[in-house]
């Protein structure tokens, strides 16, 4: 029984909303716990049940090392779910017969075993949560209600593991949510897939909640029309810790080559471009595009992409805060995506914030060196990086000849350096921010939403409204926030507004 080989990022990520973090004590908590998966037949054999567990697995594997996985009426589902597990963590351990300490519950059964239980299930957009009772999956080809009461469960394992490091840790109390409305009491549920034509749909961004968009795209059959994929990265071992479509295989592919060779069954037509978005645009020969799910981890990026004007925007991110998914139907009408992301502030330049993050403020122009030219990591940079942090420079040779991207992004954003210094030595860091698995993959399942139900005809009752949802705390009843359009903002420009307008009619 051990944790998994992305441990670093973990701790990294828990280190940042812990109270009293430690890393020894936080691992000991993970060891102490053993999280179990219990099912019957209706969860194993309908679209929703497989779903809601697919993703759980893919959420509860990623961070607790001990697990058990139990159908109650047969060994459906049970072999699959298993090797799903030990792709993620070789090293997860299935302690079948001991007396687990949580356990979730999906399907229409009661778990009889005296632990902390949450059940979880759906009904087409409907996600259910109880404290006492099964909720039930149901037999719809809607993964949306399935997948957010998989990010739900997980939540929930999660605060109840760490109820005493979390300041609003408490369990939710039982809910039903509808993801059409974002209402905890209309039960709106009048809207079926059955068979959709996405047309052209660019999807940038193949992060973590790319990662959440793309199990939703394959998780719903009879879906058709053509997918372009942007990323330009790889896969790194960091990256385990969140994105739920990689495993141990996915490391040093490109995320694009994950992303096409999932969706391989799909009837959708998928596009993969290994590039920058800019490169694109640039290389696409008409700028027509309809629509854009963005997926990017800055603000810059998004001000870039609302700046090539596509007809339709729906963006999704997460932060400290919450994680949300705003739409853009209409630029000249409607809050565009640069008006959420209006600077208030002077941000940093890359190379002043990593230079900052590796502890040598003072090296900025070198770190801006080795950036321009794309230098790789060498001897001269890791001592320098080493005899800052007063580390030895062994654990950071196994990047020597990476760009200085990735080593900053694995030894920094990755938690090498913060497992090296140990916490108590970490100053505060600025633009790194580590959502748990849980909270992106819902992040990225709610922005697919927001493109069916566009498809599908419906109408939000406040189309510029966003959806917040924090969920390191209990769901609170109003999670539709409005936005509003900025003044000073491209959106209010009458030469942008006149060639926005000409190239939709509208
Ligand atoms: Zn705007």
């Amino acid at each position: 029984m051990a944790v998994a080989n992305f441990f670093d990022k973990i701790a990294l990520g828990a280190s940042q909303i812990l109270k009293g973090y430690d890393r020894s004590e936080f691992e000991k908590i993970l060891l102490s716990h053993r999280i179990l998966i219990f099912f019957d037949d209706n969860a194993g054999t309908t679209l929703e049940g497989r779903a809601t567990l697919d993703l759980l697995v893919r959420l509860i594997a990623r961070l607790y090392p001990v697990i058990q996985i139990e159908n109650v009426q047969s060994s459906c589902y049970v072999e699959e779910l298993k090797r799903l597990a030990l792709q993620i963590n070789p090293k997860i351990e299935f302690a079948d017969s001991e007396r687990p300490t949580i356990c979730v519950t999906v399907g229409k059964t009661t778990y009889s075993g005296d632990s902390s239980t949450f059940y979880i299930g759906s009904d087409n957009w409907i996600t259910r949560f109880s404290l006492g009772q099964p909720v039930g999956s149901s037999s719809s080809n809607n993964p949306f209600g399935a997948g957010a009461a998989a990010c739900i469960g997980a939540a929930n394992v999660f605060r109840c593991v760490f109820q005493d490091q979390l300041q609003y840790g408490a369990v939710d109390q039982d809910f039903s949510l509808s993801l059409l409305d974002f209402s905890l009491s209309s039960n709106s549920n009048e809207l079926f897939i059955q068979s959709l034509h996405l047309d052209e749909v660019v999807l940038v961004g193949l992060g973590a909640i790319g990662n959440g968009v793309v199990w939703a795209l394959q998780k719903t059959p009879g879906i058709t029309g053509d997918l372009v994929i942007i990323d330009d990265e790889c896969v790194a071992l960091s990256n385990l810790q969140r994105y739920v479509l990689t495993d141990q295989d996915s490391i040093n592919i490109s995320k694009a080559t994950i992303i096409k060779n999932y969706l391989n069954e799909s009837k959708l037509s998928v596009l993969p471009e290994v590039v920058k978005w800019s490169s694109y645009v640039s290389g696409r020969k008409n700028w027509q595009i309809e629509t854009v799910l963005t997926c990017v981890d800055s603000a810059e990026d998004r001000i870039v992409i609302q700046g090539a004007l596509p007809k339709t925007i729906f963006n999704a991110w997460t932060q400290r805060e919450n994680l949300g998914v705003s739409r853009h139907l209409s630029f000249n009408q409607t809050p565009c995506l640069c008006c959420l992301y209006y600077p208030t502030q002077i941000k940093k330049s890359r190379s002043q914030e990593i230079a900052d993050n590796l502890n040598i403020s003072g090296y900025e122009n070198v770190i801006r060196e080795y950036l321009a030219n794309n230098l790789p990591l060498d001897e001269k940079l890791i001592q320098l990086v080493s005899s800052a942090n007063e580390i030895s420079g062994i654990e950071l040779r196994p990047f020597l000849g990476s760009s200085v991207n990735i080593f900053y992004s694995e030894v920094v954003c990755g938690g090498i350096l913060m497992k090296l210094k140990g916490p108590a030595n970490e100053e505060v860091r600025q633009g790194i921010d580590v959502p748990l698995a849980f909270e992106s993959a819902l992040a990225g399942l709610l922005l697919a939403a927001e493109l069916f139900k566009n498809k599908l005809g419906y109408i939000p009752q406040d189309p510029s409204a966003s959806i917040q949802i924090n969920l390191l705390r209990p769901l609170t009843p109003y999670l539709n926030v409005p936005e509003v359009k900025m003044t000073s903002c491209i959106c209010n420009d009458h030469i942008f507004q006149d060639i926005y307008a000409k190239k939709w009619g509208f």
